[in-house]
């Protein structure tokens, strides 16, 4: 059987389109089953309407080879996901004997009574087989359809579903062949903007460009994401052609080679992961003292950077003048890196200028003295968000 290259998933639940909850599993599913080179064409919300979510399923079924819901699987009368798939199916759901001693088991061992409401969660139609559900009275359904295209339903609480997705679905998946090789590299950038990003890569971003390359502008870096299918796996391609490996790594040294100064990382790196491999590599620790960063900064390098980190300190401002003479951040940073005491000492300060924040940095190491001054944009939290991360990578020039 060919391995399942198309995904279509379905969110369920009035309280994602009314905007009660956010919909993190589809992105979260969206993310895995891309990873593994499966092409996922849309992503729906659905209320929780019989006819609106089964129809849904049918028109997913008609497009993708796989259809992956999350929610509708609760035991009030509100959660209809195993009623659409029954009717989709047109088979009847009859109570599972296993499932309901498993079931009435999970109430009796807390001496509660069995609701009869929850019997519907021991349903199984014919088709399906049931997703053990560790964390909860809700198991999934997974459903083979005679075309061999396949109904995934899982729970909605993300801490149910994430364990069902990643312990039984997509071994099972795999199992029936998912995906096709797929091989990516993502460039971490910092210190230029992702339209300036676009100007230099040109043709690179090409729809159809092969490998293909996307940029994304996140939080903390743009990310420049290079990747391709392996072709020796696609049947009928033409032989000859270049790895996928290969390809990806040409474009990735032509990437680094035009905006190397920029890239700070490679993969799913974050800022304190950056800084912590690079303090090791020297055998370092670090102090740090932020002014008017209301916690930005050690926020940033927080739980990342664990014992690394001998001393963190907020100041609202800048210290009084000492025997006439003003504390500069150069002072601030040698005054921590004693306190630390630490081999690296850095000061950070950020100020609003016009609708933006200006952010100077004093970093002290065995190495010497450095400091910089930047502008990041926009003021306010988000501002000193910025100047943060613009001091992470201040830091981080300094230590490699
Ligand atoms: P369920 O009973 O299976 O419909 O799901 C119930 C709960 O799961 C909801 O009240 C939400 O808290 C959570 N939930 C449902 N769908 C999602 C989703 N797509 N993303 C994140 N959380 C969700
Ligand atoms: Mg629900």
């Amino acid at each position: 059987m060919d391995p399942v290259r198309t995904a279509e998933l379905l969110s369920i639940g009035t309280e994602l389109t009314v905007g009660e909850t956010r919909d993190t599993n589809a992105g979260d599913l969206a993310r895995d089953l891309t990873n593994r080179g499966v092409v996922v064409g849309r992503i729906s919300a659905l209320p929780d309407d019989l006819e609106a979510v089964t129809a849904a399923f049918a028109e997913a079924l008609g497009r993708a080879e796989l259809v992956v819901s999350t929610g509708g699987l609760g035991p009030t009368p509100d959660d209809l996901t195993r009623e659409a798939i029954a009717a989709l199916t047109g088979e009847m759901p009859t109570v599972d004997p296993e499932l309901e001693v498993w079931l009435r088991d999970l109430f009796e061992r807390r001496s509660l009574p069995f609701p009869e409401t929850n019997r519907k969660q021991a349903w199984l139609i014919p088709s399906a087989t049931a997703i053990p559900n560790e964390n909860g009275t809700a198991p999934g359904w997974y459903v083979e359809r005679p075309d061999g295209r396949i109904v995934v339903a899982l729970p909605g609480p993300p801490r149910e579903m994430r364990p069902m997705w990643d312990g039984w679905v997509l071994p099972r998946l795999a199992e029936r062949g998912l995906g096709r090789p797929i091989t990516s590299v993502t460039l971490r950038l910092t210190g230029i903007g992702e339209s300036a990003i676009a100007a230099r890569l040109g043709s690179l971003l090409d729809a159809g460009s092969r490998p293909m390359v996307a940029t994304y502008a996140r939080a903390d870096a743009v990310d420049i994401r290079i990747w391709a299918h392996d072709e020796t796996a696609e049947p009928g391609s033409a032989s000859g052609t270049g790895s996928a490996a290969e390809g990806v790594a040409a474009v990735e040294r032509r990437i680094v080679d035009m905006l190397g100064d920029h890239v700070w990382a490679r993969g799913e790196t974050s800022w304190p992961a950056a800084l912590a491999a690079a303090l090791d590599a020297r055998g370092w620790r670090l102090a740090a003292v932020e002014v008017g960063l209301r916690g930005a900064l050690l926020a940033l390098l927080g739980e990342g950077l664990a014992d690394r980190l001998a001393f963190g300190e907020t100041l609202v401002a800048r210290p009084e003048p000492h025997d006439g003479h003003r504390v500069t951040l150069e002072h601030l940073a040698a005054r921590v890196r004693e306190l630390g005491p630490a081999e690296v000492g850095i000061a950070v300060e950020a100020r609003e200028r016009g609708g933006d924040t200006a952010v100077t940095v004093a970093v002290v190491t065995p190495d010497g003295t450095h400091r910089e001054t930047r502008v990041v944009f926009l003021g306010g939290s988000l501002g000193r968000g910025r100047a943060a991360i613009a001091a992470a990578a201040i830091l981080l020039a300094r230590l490699r």
